[in-house]
C-alpha cells in the first residue's frame, strides 16, 4: 500500500501530466458571485452542463434576482428547470437553501465568506441541510470569491480511484479532504481549480466511466486499474487524450 507521502507524489505526478496535456492555467468558466454560483452548482448536480445552463438561464430571465425565486411558486420553478436531473427535487431544495442563507446570514448574499478562511467557509455553507462538499468547494473556487477549495465531480473522483490515489470504497464526499491534503497546503485557487479541471477533463476525454482509454493515457505507467488491463493502444486508435471527445 502507497504511504501518504507516496501518494502525495503520485498526485504531484499526475497534476503535472494532465497539465502538460491540457494546457494549465485552466481559463475559468463562470464569474458568478457566489450565490449564484450556489444556485448554479446546485442545478448541476448529475447534469449536464447544457442542461444546468440552460435551467440557471431560465430561472435569471424569470426572476429580477433570487428573493424573487424563495418567493416564486415551486411549481413554476420546476417547470423552469425541467431539463435537469431531479427538477421535483431540486426546485423546493433551491428556495429551502437560499431561505436558509437569508435565514442565517440575515441577508440574501454570501460575499461574507470571501472574509473567512476555506475550512470556515466550507463549514458554513455544509451546515445548511442539501449542501455537501462538492457544492460548498464549487461555490468558494468557481464564484467570483476565487478561494483555494477543491471540488471533486464524478470524473475526478473517477480517475483519482482508477489511479489508486484513493481507495475504492472511497465515496465523492469523503474524497474531497483526502485529495485536497495530497496537495500542497499552500497552492493557490488557480492550482487548485487546475488540479480539478484536468483530473475532471481527463475522465471525460480519456478515462472513460464504461471504457478507459488505457492505451493513450499519459498516466498509464503509475495507474494500477490500466497497468491490470493492459489494453493494446491499436483497439483505441491513436487520438490524443487531449482531444474533445466527439459528442
Ligand atoms: S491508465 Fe486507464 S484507468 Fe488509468 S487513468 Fe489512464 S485511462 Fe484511466
Amino acid at each position: 500500500m502507497d504511504s501518504v507521502d507516496d501518494l502525495a507524489r503520485k498526485a504531484l505526478v499526475i497534476h503535472r501530466r494532465l497539465c502538460a496535456l491540457y494546457g494549465c492555467p485552466i481559463p475559468y468558466f463562470h464569474s458568478l458571485d457566489p450565490l449564484s454560483e450556489l444556485v448554479s452548482s446546485l442545478l448541476s448536480h448529475r447534469t449536464r452542463n447544457a442542461e444546468s445552463g440552460r435551467a440557471f438561464k431560465a430561472l435569471r430571465a424569470r426572476y429580477p434576482d433570487w428573493a424573487a425565486l424563495i418567493e416564486a411558486p415551486t411549481a413554476e420553478v420546476e417547470a423552469l428547470i425541467a431539463g435537469v436531473t431531479w427538477p421535483e427535487l431540486k426546485a423546493p431544495r433551491i428556495q429551502a437553501i437560499l431561505r436558509a442563507v437569508r435565514g442565517q446570514h440575515g441577508a440574501l448574499s454570501l460575499d461574507f465568506l470571501g472574509d473567512l478562511d476555506v475550512p470556515a467557509a466550507r463549514a458554513w455553507l455544509e451546515a445548511i441541510p442539501g449542501v455537501g462538499p462538492k457544492t460548498s468547494a464549487a461555490v468558494l473556487s468557481f464564484s467570483t470569491l476565487r478561494m483555494p477549495a477543491l471540488p471533486v465531480d464524478s470524473h475526478h473522483h473517477r480517475v483519482a480511484q482508477r489511479t489508486g490515489l484513493i481507495g475504492p470504497r472511497v465515496d465523492v464526499g469523503p474524497s474531497h479532504a483526502i485529495l485536497r491534503a495530497q496537495l500542497p497546503p499552500d497552492w493557490s485557487a488557480q492550482a487548485l481549480y487546475d488540479n480539478h479541471e484536468v483530473l475532471m477533463l481527463h475522465g471525460q476525454r480519456c478515462c472513460h466511466h464504461r471504457a478507459p482509454a488505457c492505451g493513450r493515457c499519459p498516466l498509464l505507467d503509475l495507474c494500477p486499474t490500466g497497468l491490470a488491463r493492459q489494453a493494446p493502444p491499436a483497439a483505441e486508435g491513436t487520438r490524443s487524450c487531449a482531444a474533445p471527445q466527439p459528442t
